[in-house]
Formats: C-alpha cells, structure tokens, sequence
C-alpha cells in the first residue's frame, strides 16, 4: 500500500514539477509555466516546493556542479578530440543522469534556473574549432544554418526531442579565425549570440598568461574582449586561461580597460579537474574554477562519482530566486554570494535519503 501511495505521489509531483512537454502543442505562453520577470523563477505551478516535492526532488543547491570542458570535436577521438559520434552519447548520457544544461553566466551570478529536481551542467568549448560550429548553406532554400554535423547543430537537434535539457554552451575563442572561418566570424559570432549562447574570452592571440607580464594580460584579455564588442555587441564574461597557465598576478584578470574600453571576467576557468563548487559556497573562488574534461576517461570518472554519492551533486529547486538547502549546512553558505536570495531549507526523512 506504501509502495502504491508513494508511486502515485512520484506521478502527481513529477507531471506537475518537470513533465515533458509537447513542443507541437505549446500555448503562447503558459501562465503557470511562465519565468517571473522579477525572479527568473520557472519552478512549475507553485513557487515554493511541497513537503513531498522536496522529498521526491532531493534539491542541494550547495552541491557540486560539472563544467565540461571540449576541446575539438571531429570524426575520431583524440587527447584533445571528442568524436562526433561520443558527443551526441554524452548529451543523451547528461540528460539520462537527469542534468540539464545552464548558461555558464548563470552559474557564475547564481542566477540557477535548471527545472525543478533537474542537475546543472555547463558545456563549455575551447577553441573555437570548425568541429564545434560551422554554418553552411540549406540544400532546401539557400539560408545558413549549422551544420548537424557540429557541436552546436547536434545540441539543437538533441534539444528538440528533449527540451528541459536545453542547449546552454560557452565557447571561448580567440583570433584571428574562430571556428576556423575568417570570413564569416561575425555572422558566427551573431548566431550563437542570437541563439542563447555564450562566446567565452580565450585571450585574442590563445597565449599562455603564465610568465604575462600585468600589461599583456591586460591586452590579450581586453583586445578580444573589444573584437567580439565590435562585431556582435556582446560582452563575454567568463575567461579560460589557455594551456591553464595562471599568470603570476591576479591583476587584469577579473577586470581591466584596454584601449578605452573596460571589460569585467565573473569567472576564470581552469583546465582540471573536478566538478566545481556551488556558487553559493564558501568554496566558490570565481577566479579558479575547476572544469572536466570531456574525455571518456574524466566522463566516466566524474559522473560515475555522481552516480554512487548523489548527495554531492547540486540539485535544482527551479527557482532562480531561492537556495534550497538541507538542514544544517547553512554553515557553508557564503553570505556574498546569497544576497537578494532566499534561503530554504529542509530535511529528509531518514527513510527517504
Ligand atoms: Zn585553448
């Protein structure tokens, strides 16, 4: 009786909190459904979660999120090449592990809006090679369209069939030709921008900032930050050092001014190698953030780790507005990183781990 009382509680709760949707048979604009303007909440019908959907939902949104890191993607696999045919599996192995992907943006402000009992993952790219984005021309009437066969046209094609996944990704270029097409930077750049995506700084020349004297970094940093302002009118907002070389100075490298215009780093991304912490935890440190690399070896690692100690992963509550955390870790909490958010906390019941 148990068994059957708390099967069609899991019914109720899942068709109300995060059940599929019909992409065909969408109204305009579900009221319920609707993100608030002032919070960015898409939580479901209600914006604070039941006793039984905390129970079923397990949100721990001082877990740890995976930030994957690809480099090119390509026909065969390779140290620093995922196969086109390994990538599409790990965008239906994230979605079957329950992860849905965010903007790493949000990650970086703490502005989390994966649905409700859904785990956040950030893609990011490395890069910009043509295996990761090529538009080409439409056999059927001529309009540039991605290129299934790339990064960024396998998301959208996966997202089709499995909407709540999304197509979040950060690519962080660098000059003189992203995704190895000079001709057509600027419309690439426009798309991806257009089309919710993030361009990501890699510094303008993919130089190794190790031994940078203060003044170059500011200069690689900021003469691509100005080229992708020029061209697109987007400012990027997160940096991966190249090679993960960490200049001996922190200087620059979460803001700085270069040839009159100033440019501002949330985050600065690593090359390894773990899950990276909650952006509501005192362990966030936004100018070292750990990433995966998207190697089966490092896959298989990590989201293995997840899959055996679930209780290290953050889970969404589906409200960007709230953290959701058990009982007894407010202590961990950083109290800069929560302001203007509510706090919510909960326990399990001992049967319900
Ligand atoms: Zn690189």
């Amino acid at each position: 009786m148990v068994i059957a009382v708390g099967f069609l509680l899991r019914r109720a709760v899942y068709s109300r909190v995060f059940a599929p949707k019909d992409p065909d048979n969408l109204p305009e604009e579900t009221p319920a459904e609707a993100e608030d303007p002032d919070t960015g909440d898409r939580g479901g019908p209600s914006d604070v979660l039941t006793e039984e959907q905390l129970a079923l939902l397990k949100p721990n949104e001082l877990g740890k999120v995976p930030i994957i890191m690809y480099h090119a993607i390509g026909d065969t696999e390779g140290e620093w090449q995922r196969s086109r045919a390994n990538f599409r599996a790990d965008l239906q192995r994230f979605y079957d592990l329950g992860y849905s992907l965010i903007p790493l943006n949000d990650y970086l402000t703490g502005q989390i809006s994966a649905p409700a009992g859904r785990a956040p993952l950030v893609l990011t790219f490395d890069d910009a090679t043509a295996g990761q984005f090529t538009m080409i021309e439409s056999e059927a009437d001529g309009k540039w369209i991605p290129d299934p066969d790339s990064a960024v046209g396998m998301l959208l094609e996966f997202e089709k069939s499995h909407p709540e996944f999304g197509h979040a990704a950060t690519f962080f270029i660098d000059f003189p030709a992203p995704f190895g097409d000079a001709k057509r930077v600027k419309e690439n750049l426009a798309f991806l921008v257009e089309n919710g995506m993030e361009i990501g700084n890699h510094t303008y020349n993919h130089r190794n900032l190790q031994s940078a004297s203060p003044d170059l970094v500011v200069q690689e940093i900021g003469s691509l930050a100005n080229k992708v302002w020029e061209l697109c009118g987007y400012e990027p907002l997160s940096l991966a050092l190249p090679y993960g070389g960490y200049p001996k100075s922190e200087d620059g490298l979460a803001s700085g001014e270069w040839e009159g215009r100033t440019y501002a780093n949330l985050g600065v991304l690593l090359v390894g190698a773990e899950p990276a912490p909650s952006p509501f935890s005192s362990k966030f440190s936004p100018l070292a953030i750990p990433r995966i690399r998207g190697s089966q070896e490092e896959l298989d690692k990590w989201l293995g780790n997840f899959e055996r100690y679930p209780e290290g992963r953050f889970v969404s509550d589906g409200q960007a507005s709230k953290v959701t955390i058990r009982e007894g870790e407010e202590g961990n909490l950083d109290p800069t990183r929560i302001e203007g958010l509510e706090v919510v906390t909960y326990t399990l019941s001992p049967t319900n781990r």
